[in-house]
């Protein structure tokens, strides 16, 4: 059997890239294959199992990363409102929340997986789990680690990335694209925890709070975000802190100096001095108490060398307030790693742009050859815009691959 169409990958790209292909006019014969027994695992992962799945700014260039050349045409193409649609056809309504991010009506992952998966089966399409890919020739004869075979005329690669290896992810597209040729820019973990010197936020674990961080580059502010931030016990999560994650990585690869400023609260030295006369006899452990939790506020005071809390507030000299307004607003900590990219949530990196027709995702070096979502060199912001690349470039892929059938 030669199928029209082999996919390899069944997560988030490759159900749209099959969904999509089969909609074309001709009706390609079309196989999708899934080293797990099971479609859509990492998906049942994502959003806190709420699946994140796409963001109301999901076509503005500026929240991608890698190749923009590679991405904008099929982001022009699948607009947010384009992957509503998409899901509203497969049965699936989405709901927006007051930031932009887009989520299934019924609050579920699973919900996410079920009708893509009950989608595939109503239009005919076949999937083969358990069929681990080891092999893609020049011809398009694929090769599962088990020995079987199979033989497509057109092959969309949607095998992901190493990021979320516990829920997936593998290197399998990278190495089957190279394989044929392609190049790999280097991989770097995107969207994970800082790692700073331990000691520094041992004792803070599990506090967060919302604020601003900065990364330094050799001392140069190269990103700023806001939101939360949370420490852990051996550095820094939370929604901003990871967003930084991309660029730390990067920079420490090239040894720079990585530094994280967080501002926790905007506090001046006179701001502070200020608040030590209007509340003279409150206790230390409760003088950060109207700005700051309070276990964070006598985190801080410990940090900035204050004891004992129980001093009364007038008791606050000068230089002890200086050392406090620093922390509270520009506290700064050496970065000293992110974590490895095996449990980050996304790639940054991949297939190289330049061997791909942007237009089309069609290979440069092997037509009939398309790929589609993380494997190729493009990643998102944190807030569904992964997912949006996911579907969108699977889309694009899906549509751009029957119509070359003719
Ligand atoms: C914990 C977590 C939470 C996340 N939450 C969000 C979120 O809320 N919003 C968001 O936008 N993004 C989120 N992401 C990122 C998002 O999940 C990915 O960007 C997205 O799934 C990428 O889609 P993909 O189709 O390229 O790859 P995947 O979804 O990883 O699919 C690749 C598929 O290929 C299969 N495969 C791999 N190798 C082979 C092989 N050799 N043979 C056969 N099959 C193979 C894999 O098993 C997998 O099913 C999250 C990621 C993680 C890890």
């Amino acid at each position: 059997m030669i199928y029209d169409i082999v996919i390899i990958g069944a997560g988030a790209s490759g159900m749209a890239a099959a969904l999509s292909a089969r909609s074309g006019i001709n009706r390609p014969r079309i196989l999708l294959l899934e080293r797990h027994s099971r479609v859509g695992k990492k998906l049942l992962a994502t959003g806190n199992g709420r699946c994140n799945l796409s963001n109301l700014q999901a076509g503005m260039l500026d929240h991608y990363h890698g190749s923009h050349a590679l991405a904008q045409p099929s982001l022009a193409a699948c607009p947010p409102d384009k992957i509503r649609a998409f899901f509203t056809s497969l049965g699936l309504e989405t709901v927006a929340d007051s930031e932009g991010r887009l989520y299934p009506a019924g609050d579920q992952a699973a919900g996410v997986v079920d009708v893509l998966r009950l989608s595939l089966q109503e239009w005919g399409i076949e999937v083969l789990t358990g069929f681990e890919v080891c092999g893609l020739e020049p011809s398009f004869r694929i090769a599962a680690r088990d020995g079987r075979t199979v033989q497509g005329r057109r092959v969309i690669l949607c095998a992901g990335g190493p990021s979320g290896e516990k829920h997936g992810g593998t290197r399998d597209g990278h190495k089957l694209l190279a394989g044929l040729g392609h190049r790999i820019t280097p991989l770097y973990p995107a969207l994970c925890q800082l790692k700073t010197e331990p000691e520094a936020v041992r004792a803070l674990k599990g506090i967060k709070y919302r604020g601003s961080i900065t990364l330094l580059e050799n001392g140069k502010a190269v990103q700023r975000e806001t939101g939360e931030i949370q420490f852990c016990d051996y550095g820094l999560t939370g929604i901003a802190a990871m967003a930084l994650c991309r660029a730390c990585a990067q920079g420490l690869a090239k040894g720079r100096d990585m530094r994280a400023r967080l501002e926790i609260c905007p506090a001046s030295h006179e701001a502070l001095m200020d608040l030590r006369d209007r509340i003279p006899g409150r206790l230390l452990e409760d003088f950060l108490t109207g700005l700051v939790s309070k276990r964070l506020g006598q985190r801080l005071l410990f940090h900035a060398g204050i004891a004992p809390l129980s001093r009364r507030a007038d008791s606050l000299s000068e230089a002890e307030l200086r050392r406090l307004a620093t922390l509270l607003s520009g506290w700064t900590l050496k970065l000293t790693g992110t974590q490895p990219l095996a449990a980050a949530q996304v790639t940054a990196g991949g297939a190289a742009a330049e061997d791909f027709d942007p237009m089309t995702l069609q290979s440069r070096l092997l037509p009939g050859l398309f790929g589609a979502g993380e494997v190729l060199d493009v990643d998102g912001d944190c807030g569904g815009f992964n997912l949006h690349w996911a579907w969108a470039s699977g889309i694009r892929a899906g549509e751009c691959a029957a119509a070359s059938m003719g």
